[in-house]
């Protein structure tokens, strides 16, 4: 089966008004941006395709959003405008509530949708101080309303009685920290989405995020778990990036290098597949 090339698109999501620790998750955007195009390094991921070649990776900029509710539809027609374009969104956040919204409105174009979601947390709670909408929250509003095929978790470490039994209750597939030591790894197929939040990474990778977990997986083992991912990877979010909490910027390049592998792995085959090497 051949079909016409992928064609991506970044949209930057500044919004940080659901976040329930720290602030500063609205800056993330234009500093990832920057370091995806600095001249540090070249524009070609690791799977071998060149980002910066014609028509491959546009960019919608920054989307204007309300600092309250009404950002949530504002994000919402913004993603649905880039999908009608034909582009495959590559979503800067923002904290990690940007990602209702956003299967909102990818669920529209892909019913079947399975999400492969890397965090230290669950983000399943059906509240988290009075706010649905936290971004301790996403993923079961997405489960609730059905928007989802599959939940597969990967680098959970903070689970609890309240988001196990909702895991239980919306069939949540997890590999905790602990299982993923034990070699356990994700394996999806079909349309995917995949939603990193950069505290799965451990904090020693990535200090620039408003909660450190340590313990987490390292930015190779991200890579991987991207370059390997089955299915066509028809969206993705890279979330919870705080520049406020960044050590001299470390923490925007390992969120530019993931974004420039999931580019890449949109744009070819899953490592492991390619044909013989030359
Ligand atoms: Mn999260
Ligand atoms: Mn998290």
């Amino acid at each position: 089966m051949t079909s016409a090339p992928a064609r991506l698109r970044l949209i930057g999501l500044p919004y940080d008004s659901s976040s329930s620790f720290l602030r500063g998750a609205a800056e993330g955007p234009p500093a990832i941006r920057a370091a995806l195009e600095s001249s540090h390094w070249n524009s070609w991921s690791e799977l071998g395709q060149d980002l910066a070649a014609n028509d491959v990776l546009s960019d919608a900029g920054d989307v204007l959003l309300s600092a309250g509710p009404r950002a949530r539809a504002e994000i919402e027609s913004a993603v649905a405008e880039v999908i009608a374009g034909g582009w495959r969104p590559l979503a800067l956040g923002g904290d990690h509530s940007v990602t209702y919204p956003l299967i909102r409105a990818m669920s529209r174009r892909y019913p079947a949708l399975t999400i492969l979601h890397l965090d230290a947390h669950p983000d399943l709670y059906e509240e988290f101080e009075g706010d649905r909408f936290s971004h301790a929250c996403p993923f079961a509003r997405i489960m609730e309303e059905g928007l989802a095929h599959r939940l597969v978790q990967v680098g959970i470490r903070t689970m609890n009685p309240p988001q196990r039994r909702q895991a239980q209750r919306y069939g949540v597939e997890l590999i905790e920290m602990r299982s993923w030591e034990g070699g356990v790894r994700p394996r999806v197929d079909g349309s995917v989405y995949l939603s990193v939040d950069l505290d799965a990474l451990d904090p020693a990778f990535a200090p620039g995020v408003s909660h450190r977990e340590p313990g987490g997986l390292s930015v190779r083992e991200v890579l991987s778990t991207i370059q390997q991912l089955g299915g066509t990877l028809v969206g993705a979010d890279v979330v919870e990036y705080n520049p406020r909490q960044d050590i001299g910027g470390v923490t925007a390049v390992v969120a530019a290098k993931i974004v420039k592998e999931i580019a890449g792995r949109m744009l070819g085959e899953p490592a492991g597949q390619e044909k013989g090497q030359g």
